[in-house]
Order: structure tokens, then C-alpha cells, then sequence
């Protein structure tokens, strides 16, 4: 059976693009009989807020999509996000990373880091991977705040050849690279994204991960974790964006109509999620 799921963060109102998104995840599984999970992202306990949550679950209502099963809660499944860190920890992969971000950027900087292609590791971000342990050590003594980050070409260099499935895409091997040494923990809250969505996605079953394009670059650092943590890999849909007239991303900085202020137009929520799946968009909208 297939089962697909709709992850967005409640760092905001849901415009367009989302439900664009979550009614191609709902009608991946519909469709055949299978089932549709909601997840909520709240894991970044200074972004997220109740109020959106709220207006998620009224949005999706709206929209007639229905989730199958109880809505899960990022920020309540820290311990299983923590025993993930801890195998991970055992691959002898991790580090602790102390850095600033303004130290960060200035290490990139010095580098002369032109726009990263992705082909290759980024800078390192400053010196962490190689810290003395006596460093580490005094650093911890003094209480600094630390990242876990993973160690990415040792980490991979065992799982060369990896690879998953994508709906569009076609077969594709993973190259995890693009991101660096990603962050497992952060100093600032718990898991990262990238770790608790792949532990999420195997502990609620996911058979079909429906997701926009612009997390094709996450994925190959996903499939990386899943070989690490002995994770079943699903199979991947990035469906193509909704871009405006300008060919710009919908997306709030670009002022994006909520779907709460497309309400006034569109009274009927169901109205409008058919009209997204027919590919009649609003507002001179295209999916590119
Ligand atoms: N929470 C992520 C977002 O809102 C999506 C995660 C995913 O689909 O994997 O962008």
C-alpha cells in the first residue's frame, strides 16, 4: 500500500505552492487506495508557532484533503531523533562543531568560495572536523555551545553507489555533497531537518516521499542517513514549483497569496485544489 505524507514547517500561513504540493502527496496515495499522513515540522521551537498550526489543519480541510491517522508532531519525537544521533555517533562520522555562523561565513569567504555547483565538498566550515580533543575538551569545560555535524566524504565514502528511485527524475545516485558537513543536532534546537525527516519518513512508513524540487539536493543526504541508520529508502516525487508570471518561486518573500487570501476568490477550497490538479493555475501562475 502506498503511503505518502504532507511535512510543512508552521513557520507561517500555507500559500499556493503548498497546496500545489500537498495535493499532489494527497493524490499519490489516494488514488490507489493508499493512505496520506500529515506531519508538522515544528522542530524549530523559534520559528514555529501554534496559530499556524491551527490554520495548517483548517487550510488543508479547506483544500478536502484529508490525513489518514493522527497528526505527528516533530517537537514531540526528540528522543527518537536523539537515538538516531547516538547510531550515527557510533559510525565514528560526527563531530562537534563550535563555530559560529559569522565565523562560518568568514572562513567561506577567505576560500574565495564562488557559488557552490554542488559537484564537489563546499569549504569546510571553518575547523571543527579536526579539532584537538584537548580543544574540544577545554571548549566543553567552558560550556560553548555546540552543532553535531557529519562528517560527509568519510561518512559516505563506505556507501559509494547509493542511489534511489524518483518518480520524475528517474534512477538517480546519491552525491550528498552539495549541502557540506550537514548539521545532525543543532546548537540552537534539537535535530536538523535533514535528520529528523528521514528518521520520520521510516518510522511512519512512507512508501512515497511527494515533495517540491527544490528539496532534490536534501534527498541525496537522506538516502546517505537511511544507509547509515539501516533505513528502508521510499520512492522519491519532486514535482516541478509553481513559478509566477516573472518565473519567480511562489514563495512568501515574493508575496505569495496565502490561501487564506485566496479565500475571497475562491470560496471553495475543493474548487481550487481541482483546478490545481488540472493544471489551471491562478493568478497567471506555471509549474516550472
Ligand atoms: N518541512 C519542509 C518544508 O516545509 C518539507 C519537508 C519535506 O517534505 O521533506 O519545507
Amino acid at each position: 500500500m502506498i503511503t505518502s505524507r504532507f511535512a510543512p514547517s508552521p513557520t507561517g500561513r500555507l500559500h499556493l505552492g503548498h497546496a500545489w504540493s500537498a495535493v499532489q502527496a494527497h493524490d499519490r496515495a489516494k488514488n490507489e487506495g493508499g493512505q496520506f499522513l500529515l506531519r508538522i515540522e515544528d522542530i524549530d521551537g523559534t520559528r514555529s508557532r501554534p496559530e499556524h498550526v491551527a490554520a495548517i489543519l483548517d487550510d488543508m480541510t479547506w483544500l478536502g484533503l484529508v490525513w489518514d491517522g493522527p497528526v505527528v508532531f516533530q517537537s514531540e519525537r526528540v528522543p527518537d531523533y536523539a537515538e538516531a544521533l547516538d547510531r550515527l555517533h557510533a559510525s565514528g562520522r560526527t563531530y562537534r562543531c563550535f563555530c559560529t555562523r559569522a565565523e562560518i561565513e568568514a572562513d567561506i569567504a577567505a576560500a574565495g568560495a564562488a557559488p557552490h555547483a554542488g559537484d564537489k565538498p563546499p569549504p569546510h566550515p571553518a575547523k571543527c572536523r579536526y579539532r584537538k580533543p584537548q580543544d574540544v575538551a577545554k571548549r566543553l569545560a567552558r560550556g560553548e555551545p555546540f552543532a553535531w555535524r557529519l562528517d560527509m566524504e568519510n561518512a559516505f565514502a563506505p556507501h559509494f553507489g547509493i542511489g534511489w528511485e524518483d518518480e520524475i527524475a528517474g534512477p538517480q545516485t546519491a552525491w550528498p555533497f552539495a549541502a557540506g558537513d550537514i548539521v545532525l543536532w543543532r546548537k540552537d534546537a534539537p535535530a536538523s531537518y535533514h535528520l529528523a525527516v528521514t528518521v520520520d519518513d521510516a518510522a511512519q512508513g512512507v512508501t512515497h516521499v511527494v515533495r517540491g524540487r527544490d528539496l532534490f539536493e536534501a534527498t541525496h543526504v537522506h538516502r546517505l542517513l537511511q544507509a547509515m541508520l539501516g533505513l528502508p529508502t521510499p520512492i522519491y516525487r519532486h514535482h516541478p514549483l509553481l513559478v509566477d508570471a516573472n518565473g519567480d518561486r511562489l514563495a512568501k518573500r515574493h508575496g505569495a497569496p496565502t490561501l487564506a487570501d485566496l479565500r475571497a476568490a475562491y470560496p471553495d477550497g475543493r474548487a481550487l485544489a481541482d483546478q490545481l490538479r488540472s493544471g489551471t493555475l491562478p493568478n497567471g501562475y506555471r509549474s516550472a
